[in-house]
């Protein structure tokens, strides 16, 4: 068996089963292993420590599968995992309500790389690490097995792709084609959503909670709703009973898509007004206009995929919930997030605050938000926790004026 022999004390990780094996970390590889294929990993001193997956294009040169040397990895194995994230994430869904959300997170699943998410009776796959490719033609038997869909869809478009020495990849692997597009149910709001065309796997189901949450704040309230997408939260916030809500999205494509879902779940689009266009953009022009909101949501794409992007993120971050803060009614609600792998909780709350400060306003954090629990995080893995949000509350008084001002 080909093996990864780590250098002296760079196993603390693996004892904390964390479940990647950087480059950095390995004095030799013995053996000649092929991309995907199964390791022993040792300690310096040759003691077994795990079984992974070799991915020699990568930083992350190897991916665990198991920590007790008796497992044999094989197919079962792999059975096994996905059988069982499965049964963990049904307890979570009421599947009357809800006919879309993720099915398989990866390394939090034990699985690392591989995603299934479940659109009504469509499948949606992600193979991202070299691990994953390697039991790809397994895998997707083993998913029709499990879960008799009608068809499976391979959106491996994602660059973290490449980064593995992958060509990305999309295309039907089993089945029929999905509907363009198809209707799912979330929360009972409906959804039309493009599982070839679409962003991700086709909808943010990580967002179903905190669109929740919103269509429970929503009564009453003007939205603003920004980095729209397929119109997520404006459907929720009008199924809350929200006065009206303006929708912003670079995507032309997301914001057709948003409007046609808005018709299915309210039958008129008359309390919306829709923008295609840059929100950093769209948010200064709504200020100089003198706009107003109760509830301004703020839900950019990942500006910060890793930390050597945090810092150029941060300020596109600032900047956004800059404008969102000026544009709050006094005693309005601020949704902001990021899924910014390369920016902590600690640090984007940061970054809230010093937009709050610049923008004059006094707030407070009434909620923490983070991804659903059909993206659950393994403890051991805390990269897991991706999506942050913060709900926050601005003061409803004038705020205190400085000495001498
Ligand atoms: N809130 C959405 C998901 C948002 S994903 C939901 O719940 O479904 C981020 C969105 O931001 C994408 O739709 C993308 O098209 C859009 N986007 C990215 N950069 C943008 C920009 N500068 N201005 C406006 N929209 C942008």
């Amino acid at each position: 068996m080909d093996q990864i022999i780590l250098k002296e004390g760079r196993e603390k990780a693996l004892l904390r089963h964390h479940p990647w094996i950087f480059s950095g970390a390995i004095k030799t590889v013995i053996g000649n292993p092929e991309p995907g294929e199964t390791v022993a990993v040792k300690d310096s001193q040759s003691h077994f420590m795990a079984w992974a997956a070799y991915s020699p294009a990568s930083q992350i040169r190897a991916r665990i599968w198991s920590f007790d040397e008796n497992q044999v990895v094989d197919r079962r194995f792999i059975q096994d995992r996905i059988k069982s994230a499965i049964m963990l994430r049904e307890q979570w869904i009421n599947k009357v309500q809800t006919t879309a959300y993720r099915l398989v997170h990866a390394e939090s699943d034990g699985i690392p790389g591989l995603i299934v998410d479940r659109y009504s009776d469509f499948l949606v796959v992600q193979i991202l690490s070299a691990g994953i490719e390697y039991w790809r033609d397994e895998i997707v038997k083993i998913l029709i097995e499990l879960l008799f869909p009608t068809g499976i869809f391979e959106r491996s478009d994602a660059v973290v792709r490449t980064l593995e020495g992958l060509e990305t990849h999309s295309g039907l692997l089993y089945g029929k084609m999905p509907k363009r597009p198809l209707l799912v149910i979330e929360n009972g709001v409906k959804f039309m959503v493009d599982l070839v065309g679409g962003q991700k796997t086709g909808f943010y189901l990580d967002q179903r909670d905190n669109r929740q949450f919103c269509k429970d704040i929503a009564k009453g309230k003007s939205v603003l709703n920004c980095f729209a997408y397929t119109g997520g939260f404006t459907a929720y916030a009008l199924a809350g009973g929200a006065k009206d809500v303006l929708s912003i999205d670079s995507s032309e494509d997301a914001i057709h898509l948003a409007k046609e879902n808005i018709l299915l779940n309210q039958g008129s689009l008359d309390q919306c007004e829709w923008i295609v266009g840059d929100v950093f953009d769209e948010l200064r022009k709504l200020r100089d206009r003198g706009k107003q909101y109760d509830l301004v949501i703020l839900d950019p794409p990942k500006f910060a995929p890793t930390s050597s992007q945090a810092q150029k993120a941060a300020r596109a971050y600032k900047d956004i919930n800059l404008y969102g803060f000026k544009l709050l009614k006094p005693g309005g609600v601020l949704m902001t997030f990021s899924c910014s792998g390369g920016i902590d909780a600690s640090f984007f709350q940061k970054i809230v605050a010093d937009a709050a400060l610049d923008a004059g306003v006094d707030a407070q954090i009434l909620y923490h938000l983070s991804q659903a629990p059909d993206h659950p995080t393994l403890l051991a893995f805390p990269e897991g926790t991706y999506l942050k949000g913060l709900v926050v509350q601005v003061g409803n008084r004038e705020k205190d004026s400085g000495i001498g001002d």
